[in-house]
């Protein structure tokens, strides 16, 4: 966990950064990135997996891992993939103590699946922090994106649907293969969720076994289908 000054050092930068300018660029821009920083790094209409967001060559829908096994959430969408320079966006978010750039990611991923006419979820429901987390850093960047997202299309969003009561290691830290085992019973919905259909948020999105197991745990209390909205997927190692 970062040292109390080191996170008082990065809100003062936070707080310093010049607004009114792209994230990447520099360039002045009312919104964390510029429209042209968007349309490079997140574009619009790339081909991704409709089952797990990974980008696809050669205009099929469901890659052939989720053919073979398909995840327990119907479908994903992502903004973009996790990869210089953009991932920077997610790093300030994260660590950076800048809530509003998590506001911002919910609302482009609202109007991208509306755009992609998606069916609304009755609730939108973020990745929870354990507590412990969620006090260091001051705020659930996963919340701020579920509020973006549903504030933008009228929708609900709730935080105490899904609560993590164990703090996995985190699992940017492990061989990909340990995570799923890491993230185990790390979650728990608390109460009936009768024929819901959900929509997860999450910042990032790696293997995927934070959101499987998520979804696994709402689907166990009753709710009818779960998809998922990250901001950005990590591609596959080449
Ligand atoms: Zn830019
Ligand atoms: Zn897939």
């Amino acid at each position: 966990m970062p040292s109390r000054p080191f996170l008082l050092l990065q809100r003062l930068h936070a707080v310093l950064r010049p607004t009114g300018l792209c994230g990447l660029c520099a360039l002045p821009s009312t919104q964390p990135l510029c429209e042209p920083c968007q349309a490079q790094y997140l574009p619009p209409e790339p081909t991704r997996c409709q089952r797990c967001a990974l980008e696809l060559a050669g205009g099929a829908m469901v890659c052939g891992t989720c053919l073979k096994s398909p995840p327990p959430y119907i479908q994903a969408l992502a903004l973009g993939d996790y990869a210089e320079p953009i991932d920077r966006l997610v790093q300030r978010l994260k660590f950076g103590g800048e809530p509003a750039i998590g506001r911002w990611l919910g609302r482009l991923l609202a109007q991208r699946w509306q755009q992609d006419g998606r069916p609304l979820p009755d609730l939108v429901v973020p990745v929870p922090l354990s507590k412990a987390r969620l006090q260091a850093r001051g705020y659930n960047q996963s919340w701020e994106m579920a509020r973006g997202f549903a504030g933008e299309l009228n929708l609900r969003a709730r935080s105490d649907v899904l609560l993590r009561v164990r703090d996995a290691a985190p699992q940017s830290g492990l061989p990909l293969a340990q995570r799923a085992r890491n993230i185990r019973g790390a979650f728990t919905a608390p109460r009936a969720l009768e024929g819901a259909r959900l929509l997860l948020i999450d910042d990032v999105m790696t293997t995927g076994s934070t959101l499987t197991e998520a979804a696994a745990v709402l689907l166990r209390q009753g709710a009818s289908e779960v998809s998922v909205a990250v901001a950005l997927r990590t591609p596959p190692p080449r």
